[in-house]
């Protein structure tokens, strides 16, 4: 047999900031190494958090990943024995991400991206609707609430008090759970002042 029927797939793994989503990818392409199988590993060139080369994840996990400015880079750096594409913070992309990772689905390569399904604002981040639709198998990882304990679901920002404590500072998330997450559209507030956002919301909820 000349060709080996193989046939593709598309994972995603989504959740908020801190569900494990890089532990996750990092736990995938162990396995599939642990298989023989080669992994090419991704991730968008703008994601310098932690390491250029390295995806890190908060529990300081780390792989090495081919840092790219775009996704079509991924089909021109892909190696002729690459069998399972990996893409880290796929949310980062922009729509040409949709395409790329068809056509690896289509051409029978395992396709695991990791990425945000919302932004702090709630909204789906970037091309990661078209991508949960296009799974083959989706995984929704939740965090723990910074304020409650319970299962979060939502990266709350904290820049609107944060950065008037700490100056020159990026941006800061925390995980949250719907009752604990905040955000004004119509102010684009991020969060309430810290009392009202601690007080009432937290007493109302009973912790
Ligand atoms: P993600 O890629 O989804 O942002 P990571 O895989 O980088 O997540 O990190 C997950 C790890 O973050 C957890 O195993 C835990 O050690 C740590 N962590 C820190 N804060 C939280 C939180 N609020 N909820 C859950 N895990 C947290
Ligand atoms: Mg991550």
């Amino acid at each position: 047999m000349t060709h080996m029927y193989r046939a593709g797939s598309i994972e995603v793994i989504c959740g908020p900031m801190f569900s494990g989503k890089t532990e996750e990818l990092i736990r995938l392409v162990k396995r599939a190494q642990i298989g023989k199988q080669r992994v090419q590993i991704f991730k968008p060139a703008i994601d310098i958090r932690y390491d250029k080369e390295d995806v890190v994840s908060h529990s300081s996990q780390s792989i090495k990943a081919e840092p790219v400015e775009s996704a079509v880079d991924i089909l021109l750096r892909l190696k002729d024995s690459t069998r399972v594409v990996a893409i880290d913070e796929v949310q980062f992309f922009d729509d040409s991400v949709i395409t790329v990772v068809k056509k690896l689905a289509a051409r029978g390569y395992r396709v695991i991206c990791a990425g945000l399904d919302l932004d702090y604002k709630g909204q789906p981040f970037g091309p990661i609707s078209s991508l949960l639709a296009l799974a083959t198998e989706v995984k929704k990882l939740k965090a723990v609430c910074t304020v409650c304990g319970n299962e979060a679901t939502r990266s709350q920002r904290l820049s609107t008090i944060e950065t008037r404590v700490l100056l020159g500072e990026t941006d800061h998330y925390e995980a949250r759970c719907l009752g604990h997450y905040y955000y004004d559209e119509d102010s684009d507030q991020a969060l309430l002042p810290l009392e009202e956002e601690m007080g009432p919301i937290a007493n109302s909820l009973g912790c």
